[in-house]
């Protein structure tokens, strides 16, 4: 045999070889067996229906400061306490910074186990009746769905929650782990009078949280990513938020005698050019802990690219950039124009011209990085400024903690055999400020979402079907169950009086 075919083969041998070990990789990549069950669902009658409807029918939209009459507010609150006279009476309750608030129900063990924090944000985006097909504040039900501001984000998941609870302690059950409620009051706002108050407030009492559950991931179908399950991605962390100003100041004057240059020239072309040089994709904690999770259940060929992907991550990531705008958003900053401005009149050459980009920041990145990307493609004439309101990505909890698991295994009850999964969360809510109060902050809302859902929210004819809204409300009882009966997570501490408000 010659060097050269002992090379060839050798070549080839170690070719095949490579091959072998990733597909033996592949094959390894098992399915957790699922969990143990003894579930039973419940009868859920129509008060939560009730309770949501009623709930719709206060109006509050979200303040633009906290010096407004938020009165609107204090009466949403005082329906809450109709409504859940069984969690009220064991619950003390704290009015943080005039219209947030805190109702603190107390397990039977309190001094031994750390509370649980469910949150939900009582404020809602303005809803102007036109275009809608009833009116948003109504709380009108129609062929099996309740419509109107707030059922999905997040009226529905706050009743649910209640509900849940409240329904526990009518049948005589008595959790031993204490559950606060914190509801702020300017979620879409960014939080800063309620939820970051309502954090402060706190900390400075030095009560820390087993786990902390807000509002997002998602339901979705497994098909998307070669998986035949229904898959519900509960959020670990949430991606950055920047809104960012681009100006451009050039001559301006009449119309009929325009410059060479025009600041709207300039200003379309910086803009062009952000949509055409993007941020690049890699590969953060979260997503890579969402791949290895979901893997198992993946069909083969899915499956041996994502265990592969040390191998294989250039073309992944080029694949998952151009597969869908999610998929894109969860593997890179994302940069989106949302805002221009030029002359007040048609026919005058403006002498600035402005636009804003709306950015979510990958976990991984920051604020920095992402201004210092925008300049070099805007170049040097583009004057760029973050606006006000600015937050770099969260922190990550994680994945592996017994809370996790325990929402994990709820959801595969409630949600009849749903594979669940970590991932960034790529909106922002409340929960940003809680990491400080606890390592396990996750994000889920616990509705199978349909298609024209994602238009909804924050849009015309927002609703959630009636069997949703209990579906939700058997996840909470269900989760209660789970984590508030007893001890799931750490052996009992000896007194945790100083981690209690009470
Ligand atoms: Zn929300």
């Amino acid at each position: 045999m010659t060097i050269g075919a002992i090379i060839g083969y050798t070549v080839l041998a170690l070719f095949l070889g490579f091959i072998a070990f990733l597909i033996i990789r592949t094959i390894s990549a098992r399915k957790p067996k699922p969990p143990e069950s003894n579930y039973v669902p419940n009868d859920i009658d129509d008060t939560v229906v009730d309770n949501l409807v009623e709930a719709i029918k206060h109006k509050t939209i979200t303040m633009p400061n906290n010096d407004q009459d938020g009165s609107v507010f204090l009466e949403y609150q005082a329906f809450l306490e109709k409504a859940y006279p069984l969690i009220m009476k064991n619950s003390t309750k704290y009015v943080i910074n005039k219209y947030s608030v805190i109702y603190a129900f107390k397990g039977t063990e309190s001094d031994s186990l750390l509370p649980i924090a469910i949150l939900a944000h009582q404020d809602v985006v303005p809803a102007p009746a036109k275009d809608w097909g009833f009116d948003p504040f109504g709380g009108e039900i129609s062929e099996g769905y309740i419509y109107g501001r707030g059922t999905q984000d997040m009226k529905g998941q706050m009743i649910s929650a209640l509900d849940g609870l409240e329904f526990l302690l009518r049948e005589g059950k008595k959790p031993a782990r204490s559950i606060y409620f914190c509801f702020g009051h300017d979620e879409e706002r960014a939080g800063i009078y309620g939820a970051y108050e309502i954090v402060k407030f706190l900390q400075q009492r030095d009560v820390r949280f087993e786990f902390v559950l807000d509002e997002g991931g998602a339901i979705i179908d497994g098909k998307i990513i070669g998986i035949n399950n229904k898959v519900a991605l509960v959020g670990t962390c949430e991606k950055g938020y920047a809104d960012v100003t681009l100006e451009v100041e050039k001559l301006g004057g009449h119309a009929s005698t325009p410059t060479r240059r025009t600041a709207v020239g300039l200003m379309s072309q910086a803009v062009y050019k952000l949509e055409k040089r993007k941020m690049k994709p890699f590969f953060s904690e979260p997503v890579k802990e969402m791949f290895e999770t979901l893997a198992p259940y993946m069909n083969p060929l899915f499956k041996f690219f994502i265990v592969n992907r040390r191998v294989f991550g250039w073309l992944l990531k080029r694949v998952l950039t151009i597969a869908s705008p999610f998929t894109n958003c969860i593997v890179r900053t994302t940069i989106a124009p949302t805002q221009m401005f030029g002359a007040t009149t048609p026919n005058t050459l403006p002498p600035v011209a402005k636009a804003n980009v709306n950015c979510r920041i990958n976990t991984g990145e920051t604020i920095d990085d992402l201004t210092n990307h925008i300049k070099k493609v805007v170049g040097k004439n583009i004057k760029v400024t973050v606006r006000d309101g600015a937050s770099n990505p969260s922190l990550v909890s994680s994945p592996d903690s017994p809370a996790f698991k325990m929402i994990g295994k709820t959801v595969y009850e409630v949600f009849d055999g749903f594979i669940m999964a970590p991932y960034p969360f790529i909106a922002t809510s409340d929960s940003k400020y809680y990491h400080v109060l606890s390592d396990n902050v996750y994000r889920f809302t616990p509705f199978e979402k349909e298609e024209s859902d994602a238009n909804r929210i924050h849009g015309v004819n927002e609703r959630l079907s009636v069997n949703m809204l209990k579906t939700a409300t058997q996840f909470f009882i269900r989760l209660y169950e789970n984590t508030c009966f007893d001890d799931f997570s750490v052996p009992k501490r000896k007194s945790l009086v100083s981690n209690h408000l009470y």
